[in-house]
């Protein structure tokens, strides 16, 4: 059933502690951690702790949901110290939903990208 853990699902075992992780931030609905494999010196994953497949999917089912884990991508780069300033390139951060695997996901439980702490290029690859 839409937003039950699955049992197969990476993100539903870091949710319940079962798989490692180093977590930044958590709310009520949501959690961040740093990604495994980080593009960007910061690279924080932020999820739903339900489970949906993906950000639209997500964003269907569960709208208020959807802006927990965008709103927490937010709080993320603050406290990463990574908000934009102007006329400094390093400041600016993404916030990224790879949506299918011909957009880069891999893992299918929905997760946002907050990547910065370098200058990031345009358009993405
Ligand atoms: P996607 O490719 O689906 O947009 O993003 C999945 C992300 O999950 C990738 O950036 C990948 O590095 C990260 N990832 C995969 N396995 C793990 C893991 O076990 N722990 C953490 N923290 N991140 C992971």
């Amino acid at each position: 059933m839409a937003g039950e853990p699955q049992a197969d699902c990476l993100f539903c075992k870091i949710v319940a502690g079962e798989v490692p992780a180093t977590v930044v931030r958590e709310s009520e609905t949501t959690l961040a951690f740093r990604d495994i494999n980080p593009q960007a010196p910061t690279h924080v994953l932020v999820i739903p702790k339900a489970h949906y497949p993906d950000a639209a999917s997500l964003a269907a089912a569960a709208p208020g949901l959807a802006a927990d884990v965008l709103r927490e991508a937010g709080e993320v780069a603050a406290q990463e110290k990574i908000t934009a300033e102007e006329d400094v390139p390093s400041k600016g951060y993404r916030i990224v939903f790879n949506t299918g695997s011909g957009a880069g996901q891999t893992v299918w439980h929905a997760h946002a990208h907050v990547l910065g702490g370098r200058g990031l290029n345009w358009p993405p690859g």
